[in-house]
């Protein structure tokens, strides 16, 4: 079978579907997932926090800008998707470091101090513990529930949303790209590469060239604790990224913040690392976290500079990437696919905060 659509919209993860749901019926959309159901791999394996302190400039800007469309579609069902999370980062190490640097340059951010750390989180040992900062603004998000309003935003606004459709060939025929995906043809003059960490390997499929995105490793643990646990407990972070946990329900969330290089492939917890993490949470709380209940292991997909690449490719034409969005696509992904809803439709976008940031995001920084 062949069929058409303005956009081809390659990945049904968060990227691919929170876009379909901002084009909003304004284009003809096909999204194309290969897996036999959507959200199976990244976007079904985060720490659900959204945190306007967490990473790079830009990251920051599309964060802040995403909580309160999320709360505004929130508004709309009736329901409730935040937890208030305040996001904790604590600081280890004597001396200069990344620390004060947070503090400098990332507004939001408040030093609070070991002890009034230790008043928040009573589970935090005192020692070795050196300084504490806080971001009040940091939430928990609900993201079954996220992903499913983007699903079905995107199908009430007319995107064919196709499963067991893994794009196998990609080729620039006139105005128009024929994709093989699965058992059918598609064709579109825009096809847009959301395919997570497989998205380099889409575009060697179509003959574009890749931009260096790179899956790397990510486990998560949730272990019952030893100790009694209040679900209102802040997240705390390690400035030197060696730890982060928070509850979840009745036991802790934790992960050790591993980064090893790794093929696109369904990704899975290894012993060693699930070790580490017990042992690194451990060794700074009386948590006294044991066996596992659930681990899980996601891959984060980056670029050289670990900003998203996002925007048309600059050699290749109709030919958008939506990529490297690391470990902030969740945060990131309701003001993002809004940002980029307006450039594939040549419309100006209505979410105010990010001047400058797709200029950052733009392919074109890697351009030969
Ligand atoms: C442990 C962990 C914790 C995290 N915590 C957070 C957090 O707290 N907050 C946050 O903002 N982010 C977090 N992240 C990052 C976030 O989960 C990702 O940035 C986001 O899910 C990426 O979404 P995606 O749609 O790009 O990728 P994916 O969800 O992986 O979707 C890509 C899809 O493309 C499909 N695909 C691939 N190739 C093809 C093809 N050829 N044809 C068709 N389909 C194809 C794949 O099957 C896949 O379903 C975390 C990640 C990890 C691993």
């Amino acid at each position: 079978m062949t069929s058409t659509a303005d956009i081809a919209i390659i990945g049904g993860g968060i990227a691919g579907l929170s876009l379909a749901a901002a084009i909003g019926g304004r284009a003809s959309v096909v999204v194309l997932e290969a897996e036999s159901r959507l959200f199976h791999h990244t976007s079904s394996r985060s720490a659900e926090q959204m945190q306007p302190t967490y990473g790079p400039a830009p990251v920051r800007a599309l964060t802040t800008a995403s909580i309160p469309m999320v709360d505004r579609r929130a508004e709309r069902a009736g329901a409730s998707v935040y937890t208030p999370r305040p996001l904790l980062w604590l600081h280890y190490d004597e001396g200069p470091s990344h620390f004060e640097d947070l503090l400098a340059t990332v507004p939001g951010l408040a030093r609070i101090g070991a002890d009034e750390a230790v008043r928040r989180l009573p589970a935090l040992r005192r020692e070795p513990l050196v300084d504490a900062g806080i971001d009040m603004s940091a939430v928990e998000v609900d993201v079954p529930v996220l992903l499913s309003w983007y699903l079905s935003d995107a199908v009430e606004a007319g995107a064919v949303v196709r499963t067991d459709a893994q794009v196998t060939a990609a080729q620039r025929v006139g105005d128009v790209w024929r994709l093989t995906a699965g058992s059918d043809t598609v064709e579109a003059p825009v096809i847009v590469d959301a395919a997570g960490a497989w998205v380099d390997a889409v575009a060697r499929t179509a003959g574009v060239r890749p931009r260096g995105l790179t899956p790397k490793r990510r486990t998560v643990a949730v272990a019952r604790s030893a100790r009694p646990i209040d679900p209102t407990w802040p997240m705390a972070s390690d400035v030197a990224d060696r730890f982060y946990f928070r509850p979840r329900g009745e036991a802790m969330l934790a992960c050790a913040l591993e980064d090893e290089v790794s093929e696109p492939e369904d990704a899975q917890p290894r012993p060693d690392v699930v070790e580490t993490i017990l042992e690194r949470v451990n060794a700074v709380t009386d948590l006294g976290l044991a066996a596992p209940q659930t681990t899980w292991t996601g891959l984060r997909t980056l670029a050289r500079d670990a900003v998203p690449v996002v925007g048309f490719d600059d050699e290749a034409p109709g030919f958008y990437w939506l990529a490297g969005q690391g470990g902030y696509g969740i945060q990131t992904s309701a003001a993002l696919a809004q940002l980029v809803a307006a450039d594939l439709l040549g419309a100006p976008h209505a979410v105010a905060g990010l001047e400058g940031v797709q200029e950052a995001l733009s392919p074109a920084r890697f351009s030969s």
